[in-house]
């Protein structure tokens, strides 16, 4: 079959005014790695990731001290214009943090609840019925999200003795993936009959293996239409952290099944937080599914072209189109899905130009020193010279105001 499948329909769930399931477009999320005390450094960060495009932005909540900054935390974005729904992550201690500070929970758009990790024992039905009445209180929606990492004991243990005793037993990891979907569905239920209602539920169920996260979230799927979010969790650094999450999330977006993700990226040793938003909304864009940010088309390069001016000309121009977004979003509808390409030669350069909004065609080595640029699949002029880039950058901004710019802008323009 050719083609994205239908997103599955599931409930619609309001988080601070994003809607998150129901067909609603895939929402782009990210976490924090500040310590939420630090108002100021949480702050910044949570702005930055807003900033980028994510449209829901997690926090830890993990000590009283953290409870405590949240409601400041949420002051602050407000003083700078930052409206971005918070997330409060909890574990272990949830059900306190909030009785203590029930300013945190009102200042949050949504819970994540943890099953694995909210007590044990009889302790555990009361400390999660603890935290799903704060939520009714302050009817805030809650995602109940199992983590491979911390699944119920109890649940993995009972289930793995009643798969010992019966006539066909699974393998472990089986038993295990169907642990998970199993502790999210039973504490949805859970919830649900403690008075949340199906229409403040979203569900996770994350593990850290490809095929692992494929199988559980088909399995959920078919089981449930409460809004999924998608995730691979402890996805790894860099390429392989991409690459990872890139491979598991296509197969599930591609058959329907995700209402909102997260790429959960290691970031390199002062590497940048933003970059997890980065690659969320290029799985997104790339699939087709949504647009966040011009397209940039660009050849890999090779023997043809010797300079590195192309390669640094891709790059700054798709710099500058996402340095611009944050202005363009508002003046320029339909911006993000304009396709730019930069090529290196002459062999595939001006038939992917033509096929671009706008394309640029550089010299390969031996070539002519001279640089077609396409617009709407029509050659309208030649570059050549010392500036090119700052040349065809003049008319990739003047190409966005002449095909953009809403009725109110172009009239104040002329
Ligand atoms: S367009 Fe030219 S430079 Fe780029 S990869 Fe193809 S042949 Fe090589």
């Amino acid at each position: 079959m050719y083609g994205v499948q239908p997103r599955r329909l599931t409930r619609r769930v309001l988080v601070g005014g994003i809607a998150v399931g129901g067909r609603a477009p895939i929402v782009v999320q990210s976490m924090t790695n500040t310590d939420t005390a630090d108002i100021d450094g949480t702050v910044v960060q949570v702005a930055a990731l807003a900033r980028a495009g994510s449209e829901l932005v997690r926090v830890t909540v993990n000590t009283a001290e953290a409870a405590a900054a949240v409601p400041h935390i949420r002051e602050r974005l407000a003083a700078k214009g930052v409206d971005v729904p918070l997330v409060g992550d909890f574990h272990y201690n949830g059900h306190r943090l909030l009785t203590q500070h029930p300013a945190c929970a009102e200042a949050l758009a949504k819970l994540r609840i943890n099953p694995g990790n909210v007590g044990r024992g009889s302790k555990r039905d009361e400390q999660f019925a603890t935290m799903i009445e704060f939520a009714c209180k302050y009817a805030k929606p809650v995602r109940i999200g199992v983590n491979w990492g911390s699944l119920d004991p109890e649940l993995i243990a009972r289930m793995m003795d009643d798969n010992a005793r019966s006539a066909e037993p699974q393998e472990a990891a089986v038993v295990t993936r169907r642990a998970l979907v199993a502790s999210a569905l039973d504490s949805a239920r859970q919830a649900e009959s403690l008075g949340l209602g199906t229409d403040q539920i979203i569900l996770s169920c994350k593990v850290s293996g490809v095929q692992d996260l494929i199988a559980v979230y088909r399995d959920i799927a078919g089981q449930c239409d409460y809004p999924l979010h998608l995730g691979l969790t402890e996805a790894g650094m860099g390429s392989k952290g991409i690459v990872a999450s890139t491979a598991a999330m296509g197969v599930l977006l591609q058959e329907g099944i995700g209402d909102t993700i997260r790429v959960s990226l290691t970031p390199e040793p002062r590497g940048d937080r933003t970059r997890e938003v980065v690659v969320a909304q290029e799985i997104l864009q790339t699939m087709g599914l949504r647009s966040f940010t011009p397209l940039v088309i660009a050849c890999p390069g090779c023997g043809r072209t010797t300079s590195t001016f192309f390669q640094e000309l891709a790059d700054n121009i798709q710099t500058y189109l996402r340095a611009q977004m944050p202005v363009w979003r508002g003046h320029y509808p339909g911006v993000e899905n304009m396709h730019v390409a930069v090529m290196g030669c002459v062999v595939n350069g001006p038939g992917e130009s033509k096929h671009a909004n706008i394309g640029i065609s550089l010299p390969g080595s031996g070539e002519n020193p001279v640089a077609p640029v396409f617009i709407d699949g029509v050659k309208a002029v030649t570059l050549k010279g010392d500036n090119i880039a700052a040349e065809f950058q003049a008319l990739v901004e003047q190409y966005v105001h002449k095909n953009y710019a809403s009725a109110g802008t172009a009239a104040k323009a002329h």
